[in-house]
């Protein structure tokens, strides 16, 4: 019988699968807990998470289970109808959220096409027909569908793309000032994450937020929040809206929510509840009772678990070993430690390659994504451990410790 193995299985993906992802050749087949196993066999502990997705770790049993039963009960009837899971989601978030309402969908993309078009459609449905604007901040990252890609202010996502949405404006990051000259009687909302995720893990302060906030009010725009990455007790709080305490108008929300399962969601203040009216928007998967059951099961292991608070114990932890990593003058090559809770964060100093030291750490056991291009990123499950933590940053300080600089144009 032939053996499979990594190298058989990337080129049998080659072979099949459109190039657009830049997969590193690693093919998994099996996850528990914090760990993956590859088609060889080999374990790695996992401080990705399938970027930040995987928030009660692999194949929790009681996920497991949830998805199991309620795909022998009931998976999908459609937005013709209501079903009961979709009911109870709703009602739980309701109950954890500054939210009043809720909309399902299927990924972060499309949760931030429904802010997009929950803004335009309000301010029309208010009779301010000229409010059209929708402004972002630059280094964002909101998804690949034509509406989240124009609001995702960096270049290289949109190369090759044109023409994009009409009338979405960027500004720069943590700049009231922009604010304040960009926001206006056409704005109809500023969409902002609280923590850039795929900027490279580059947090907003919380003065920043607030003025955002009391900005838009003063102009009569609406103010939403991307929480697709920070949400869902990544941060150590159930939303990271919570650390500054701003409460947007709408927000979005997907990656952990169903541990794995594709699910989105927008939450909604009452100011919103009917901007949206019956026909105007929709999506035939969203709210489907298997994605539902499985978000279910998944708050069920939050609480019995104390998952959010473990993301905060844990991320402090995190957060302070990469601090003590940027400060030793003996490792070159680490720059800054940023994030929060378990949404971390170290950059590569200029001069040595990032791509070759995720490698390395890889090559060690250890999975961890780049963000911004130049920072290692740490999104591990919720339930990771301190000595989890641990294990991983000895293979991160050894790739840190072992990169070279690579030689730069005229040295
Ligand atoms: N918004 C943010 C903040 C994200 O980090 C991402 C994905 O990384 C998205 C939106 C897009 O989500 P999806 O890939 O599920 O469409």
């Amino acid at each position: 019988m032939t053996r499979i193995t990594n190298e058989s299985s990337v080129s049998a993906a080659r072979a099949v699968l459109l190039g657009n992802y830049r997969s590193a050749p690693f093919v998994f087949s099996e996850g528990q807990g914090c760990r993956l196993k590859d088609v060889e066999g080999k374990s790695y502990l996992d401080l990705c998470a399938g970027i930040a997705v995987v928030s009660v770790g692999h194949c929790h049993p009681e996920l497991t289970r949830a998805i199991a039963e309620q795909a022998g009960r009931l998976m999908h009837v459609s937005n013709l109808f209501f079903n009961d899971r979709c009911i109870e989601l709703a009602q739980e978030l309701v109950s954890r959220t500054p939210f009043s309402k809720f909309f399902f969908c299927n990924s972060g993309a499309e949760a931030n096409e429904t802010l997009l078009k929950l803004a335009r459609r309000h301010h029309y449905e208010h009779g301010a027909k000229q409010r059209t604007t929708i402004i972002t901040a630059q280094g964002s990252f909101h998804g690949r569908s034509m509406g989240a890609l124009t609001m995702t202010a960096q270049p290289k996502y949109q190369e090759g793309m044109a023409p994009l949405v009409g009338d979405v404006e960027h500004v720069p990051f943590g700049d009231v000032a922009a604010l304040r000259q960009r926001i206006n009687e056409r704005t109809a909302a500023l969409i902002l994450e609280p923590v850039q995720g795929e900027g490279g893990v580059v947090a907003a302060s919380p003065e920043y937020l607030r003025a955002a906030r009391e900005i838009c009010d003063a102009a009569g725009a609406l103010f939403m929040l991307d929480e697709v990455q920070t949400g869902y007790g990544r941060t150590g709080r159930f939303l990271a809206q919570a650390w500054s305490g701003v409460v947007p108008d709408a927000c979005a929300l997907a990656k952990g929510i169903a541990g794995g399962f594709p699910l989105g969601a927008v939450g909604v203040r009452p100011v919103l509840e009917k901007s949206l009216p019956p026909g105007s928007h929709g999506t035939t998967y969203g709210g489907n009772a298997l994605a539902c059951a499985a978000a279910l099961a998944v708050l069920r292991i939050f609480d019995r678990e104390k998952l959010v608070e473990n993301a905060e114990r844990v991320g402090t932890y995190l957060g302070a070993r990469l601090e003590a990593l940027a400060a030793d003058a003996t490792l070159p090559a680490a720059a800054d430690a940023r994030g929060i809770g378990l949404l971390r964060g170290i950059s590569v100093a200029s001069g040595f390659d990032p791509g070759a030291i995720v490698a390395d750490i890889r090559k060690r056991g250890v999975l961890v994504s780049i963000a911004g291009g130049t920072v290692l990123r740490f999104s591990p499950p919720l339930c990771v451990t301190e000595a989890e933590i641990a294990e991983g940053l000895t293979a991160v300080e050894a790739a840190l410790r072992a990169a070279t600089r690579v030689a730069t144009p005229g040295s």
